[in-house]
């Protein structure tokens, strides 16, 4: 059986990141063909060396999803201009709400003149290899922090259905490209998600296709963090693999409706009772920062776990306050120091 020709993004080394919790596609009203098969292993070249972003040199970084609203250069530099000195980096990832954006590069430029090291998302739903390349080498040009490499979304959620989807590359692969491109290589891995058990052994594969950093998606705490964690090193280990840094999300929730726009993620699990214990207080916006450096500070005392991902979706309009409150948090948790 050929997984990849029934499921709509053609991965190669699949599941994604959006099965569904009883193992459902988050396109087709179908099971994903992925979760019954057996760990896709990479076949491609393995370099062992790490090349570890700056940002995480300390050990215990702070990076910041940036709430900046799309194709605004100004409002770009204004946000970045408030988390500076707060957080270490700033992560620029997916929308689904707002699926059109400046390209990563002209992110990365407005970033780095910003000055905050920038984290650059990468995804293959919205370019072919040959794009995705052209963006690698001036992500490399202008110097990032790091690229974060995702399979992304279907164009079947989010505000572009009209668009076709690309998927040209998957997740792993395009962890290898950035690898040949020069740039510290960040990818994701979703512990809550279905098979639950293999997903180390995925995360496995991408380290061995280019990855230099783990970032843990939100899996419900600090506990099902440092399971995973555990059991990744322990495969890494086994396999003869370097132990590559892992940076946990945080969710970052100050509102209702934050809290129900980060719901709609992938794959999000949040620990139990995170988001009610902040809706139903008086001050959920005070609660939700409170609430972010407790659990930010636990997943950092988490052997392996070199940094957070403040993670959130800013409500529109909200942004500079989502930033303030993020430099909050990032200054709480002993970021851009
Ligand atoms: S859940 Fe993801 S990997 Fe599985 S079939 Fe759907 S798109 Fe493909």
């Amino acid at each position: 059986m050929d997984p990849g020709g029934t499921c709509p993004k053609h991965m190669v080394h699949g599941p994604c990141g959006g099965v569904r919790a009883h193992g459902g596609c988050e396109v087709e009203p179908l099971p994903c063909p992925w979760v019954g098969e057996p760990t896709v292993a990479w076949s491609g070249p393995v370099d062992p060396r790490l090349r570890i972003p700056a940002p995480l040199a300390r050990g215990t970084a702070v990076i910041a999803d940036i709430p900046a609203p799309p194709m605004d250069r100004e409002a770009l530099r204004h946000i970045a201009s408030l988390l500076a000195g707060s957080v270490d980096a700033v992560l620029t990832g997916d929308h689904g709400g707002a699926r059109v954006q400046f390209p990563p590069s002209y992110r990365a430029l407005l970033l780095r003149d910003a000055g905050v090291p920038a984290w650059i998302g990468l995804n293959c739903r919205d370019r072919n290899r040959v794009a995705l390349e052209g963006e690698l080498a001036a992500l490399a040009e202008v110097g990032v922090a790091a690229v974060h490499c995702v399979t992304g979304d279907h164009t079947a959620l989010g505000d572009r259905p009209d668009a076709a989807p690309v998927f040209d590359l998957d997740s792993t692969q395009l962890a290898a490209l950035a690898r040949a491109a020069g740039v510290p290589v960040s990818v994701a891995e979703a512990p809550a998600g279905p098979p639950r058990g293999r997903r180390p052994a995925r995360l496995v594969e991408k380290v061995r296709a280019g990855a230099d950093v783990a970032v843990v998606d939100h899996c419900g705490g600090a506990g099902p963090v440092a399971d995973f964690v555990a059991e990744a090193r322990e495969l890494l280990r086994a396999g003869g693999l370097p132990g590559v840094p892992f940076v946990a999300c945080v969710p970052v929730v100050l509102d209702r409706r934050s809290a129900e726009l980060i719901a709609e993620f992938s794959g999000f699990t949040a620990p139990p009772g995170y988001l009610e214990r902040i809706v139903a207080d008086r001050h959920p916006a005070v609660a939700g920062v409170a609430a972010a450096v407790a659990l930010g500070t636990r997943l950092m005392e988490i052997p392996g776990v070199w940094g957070v991902d403040l993670s959130g979706v800013p409500v529109p309009g909200d942004e500079v306050s989502t930033a303030r409150a993020l430099a909050t948090i990032g200054r709480e948790l002993g970021g851009g120091t």
